[in-house]
């Protein structure tokens, strides 16, 4: 029997082999200077440029990496040869499968992905360090029926673990017509053992985006991927070398290997362990990997998990739905006295769902009530704007928008379950309870269908409270609250990141507004979120307060030394990595370019939304480069130090319409501009800089009259 060690060593040399074969091919049939790389990515090859700090460009730079792989490939029989050897046995497959995306291939076809792009890993960021993403397994192979395989999958996404699929087990779903799709956090990678390099790159790329390891830095990279990234390997017998290699990788990244096969390779505690039982591995994996699940225990007949929070539902497929955009919907908490809330009463006051026609549309309302000696009034909004979650989560649910103007949907098969509307309620209750237990005492839920009810919700009820909320909402500045807040969710990814929360200056992942923030501490007063005061000024114009510096440098434990909130320029704020969107600066029009997560095109800076991305993160200071949330576009602070939003040359086309109205607003007010919006640039109009100046020309855009930014 081969020992581990020639296992590994073997199957790296046949990768090996196979990668010098099909890298000298490629070189035969499109020469030397063809261009590689992934596409989506601002990291050309991610896991060689992680390991060597180098960036292949094309295939004669690729064939000289695959050199310096050679050099990694050492043979004393050491402990650290045998990780070494998986190291090289990874950059092998990612060499092989870079070399399909030659001439912008699309190799993969449905259901697979292949390689994905930084911004999914961006999105990735806050659902891995709020624990919504508990971990991220990887299987591999075939298992020993098509059932278990689909068990052990669906085991783990109902724990919201992210699950991502190589080889037989992808055809294994499809046989059981399993649901798979990155908005259900299954996703198959590829069936080629190969292309289990697209989710290791996942891995690798969170620290180069979220944790400022040095490209080159190998010891620190994997020192991040085993503290920082929760993830597992689930491997089906039988493993032959090239996948014995591949696990030495696994392994040496910190995710232990949970395997099947108990031929021949030897257990190594915690890192290779064998459990002849498949319906065992998830259990064995979460204590392998330490990962902790919340459990959340809902009486419903479906199943709850944030896996389910993407899922979609087409029509073809629904029961029932209820429509805000045709008739009267609406969704509202509402804080009440003690004495009015029965806790855990669940009304429902009209029809239900089987007293619909299959397929109809519907009017529903939903009233949240909830009382305790410590709620406050500002938190309803804050509870509210969960719901979209919530129900997102019922396995058969989908949910979209907010306030009146949602849109719920319920799957046939949800109703088929014995789902009905009181389970809302009980989604609804049990949730609110859970999660903020420390003000809410008691709870209870009123459901209307009644047409009229509704109506008479929406309008009399739920709009004026609104339409208060949005006008203390308008009038919160900076200026007016006493305090503001420090958010440091991130630090599990990017240690040394703090992002401070303002009313006019919600988080950069556009998840944590000043009331989230207020709201978060309040309920977990040693949390994420800590009063900043900011009695003492430094300096008015950038933002700049000596309390701010103080928290901000203990919060960052002495990585960061100062911090301005309103400037770009002058020790702007730092970014961890899932930022909504990024601005940098653009020299020939003395502006600001700004591209969103969503858009995939290229911008007047000569870079894309991933490449301009690259440029800051991981909770360092990068001048002319600030990660934001959307809603920070519209804001009288946005560069407040630098001119404001005049500064704004271009955006994304689809961007630019979801902040017109609130962007207009602000530019009329600061500077009198109507319209301001449509001075602005976008991919319809340029994307080269001379062309963009020439428009902003013509326009007369205020960027082309100010001071110079540099
Ligand atoms: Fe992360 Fe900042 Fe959002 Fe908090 S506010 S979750 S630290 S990006
Ligand atoms: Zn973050």
């Amino acid at each position: 029997m081969a020992t581990l060690f020639q296992r590994v060593f073997s199957g790296n040399d046949a990768v090996y082999g196979l990668t010098e074969g099909i890298i000298d091919k490629a070189i035969e049939q499109y020469g030397e200077e063809k261009a590689v790389s992934f596409p989506g990515t601002a990291y050309s090859l991610p896991c060689y440029y992680a390991v060597t700090g180098t960036k292949v460009t094309n295939l004669k730079e690729l064939k000289e990496a695959l050199g310096v792989v050679k050099t990694l490939m050492t043979r004393e029989n050491e402990l650290n040869d045998v990780f070494m050897s998986g190291v090289a046995t990874a950059l092998c497959a990612e060499f092989i499968e870079v070399i399909k995306y030659i001439d912008g291939a699309t190799p993969y076809e449905e259901p697979c992905y292949g390689h994905l792009g930084d911004p999914v890993i961006r999105e990735l960021g806050v659902p891995l360090v709020t624990g919504d993403i508990p971990g991220v397994a990887v299987i591999l192979g075939s298992a020993p029926t098509a059932e278990q395989g689909v068990a052990l999958v669906k085991s783990y996404q109902a724990q919201g673990i992210l699950v991502t699929l190589v080889g037989g087990i992808i055809d294994q779903c499809q046989e059981m017509g399993y649901k798979t799709g990155a908005n259900v956090r299954v996703i198959p990678l590829g069936k080629d053992v190969t292309s289990v390099i697209h989710v290791v790159s996942v891995a690798i790329r969170a620290a180069l985006i979220f944790g400022n390891v040095t490209p080159g830095d190998a010891g620190a990279l994997m020192t991040y991927t085993k503290d920082r990234v929760p993830a597992f390997v689930n491997a089906f017998e039988p493993l032959d070398d090239v996948i014995v290699a591949c696990g030495a990788g696994a392994i040496a990244l910190g995710f232990p290997v949970i395997t099947n096969d108990d031929k021949d390779v030897p257990p190594i505690p915690k890192s290779l362990i064998i459990q002849k039982d498949v319906d065992k591995w998830n259990a064995t994996s979460l204590e392998a990997r330490d990962i902790k699940i919340k459990i959340t225990n809902i009486d419903i007949p479906v199943a709850f998990a944030s896996a389910f929070e993407g899922e979609i539902i087409r029509k073809g497929d629904m029961q029932v739905e209820f429509d805000g955009s045709r008739v009267d919907c609406v969704e509202l908490v509402s804080m009440k006295e003690l004495s009015e809330v029965e806790d855990h009463k669940i009304e429902l006051i009209g029809p239900d769902i089987d007293e619909f026609e299959v397929g109809s549309k519907h009017s529903i309302a939903y009233v949240v009530e909830v009382a305790g000696k410590s709620m406050q009034a500002d938190f309803e909004p804050v509870f509210e704007r969960k719901f979209h979650s919530y129900l997102n989560c019922i396995e058969g649910v989908m949910h979209t928008g907010q306030r009146d103007m949602i849109r719920i949907r319920i799957s046939k098969e949800a109703f088929n379950a014995g789902f009905r509307a009181k389970h809302l309620g009980e989604v609804l209750y049990a949730q609110v309870k859970n999660e903020f237990e420390a003000v809410v005492d008691k709870c209870q839920v009123k459901i209307y269908t009644n047409p009229e009810d509704c109506t008479k919700m929406r309008h009399e009820v739920a709009i004026p409270i609104f339409d208060k909320r949005d006008e203390r909402l308008a009038s919160m500045t900076d200026e007016a609250v006493p305090v503001y807040y420090s958010c440091i969710m991130c630090q599990a990814f990017s240690p040394s990141h703090v992002c401070v929360v303002t009313p006019e200056r919600l988080g950069l992942c556009g998840a944590v507004s000043w009331f989230d923030a207020k709201a978060t501490h309040e309920l977990q007063p040693n949390g994420p979120c800590q009063v900043v005061t900011k009695e003492r000024c430094i300096d008015e114009r950038i933002g700049e307060y000596e309390d701010v510096n103080e928290i901000v440098k203990k919060l960052s434990q002495g990585a960061l030394e100062d911090v301005s909130l309103y400037s770009i320029m002058e020790k702007p704020m730092t970014s961890c990595g899932c930022f909504e969107c990024i601005c940098g600066i653009e020299p020939f029009s003395n502006g600001v370019c700004i591209a969103n997560r969503e858009y995939a095109g290229a911008t007047p800076l000569g870079m894309t939304f991933s490449e301009l991305a690259s440029m800051t993160g991981g909770g360092v200071q990068t001048p002319g480069f600030m990660g934001h949330g959307k809603h920070f576009i519209a804001s009288k602070k946005f560069m407040k130090a630098e001119g404001g939003v005049a500064r704004i040359v271009w955006m994304p086309k689809e961007l630019k319409e979801q902040v017109r109205e609130n962007l207009d607003k602000t530019a009329k007010e600061l500077y009198g501009i109507d319209n301001f919006s449509d001075m602005i640039g976008d991919e319809t109009i340029a994307t080269d800089p001379e062309e963009l100046v020439a428009f902003l020309t013509e326009k007369g855009h205020p960027a082309l009259g100010m001071d110079p930014m540099m």
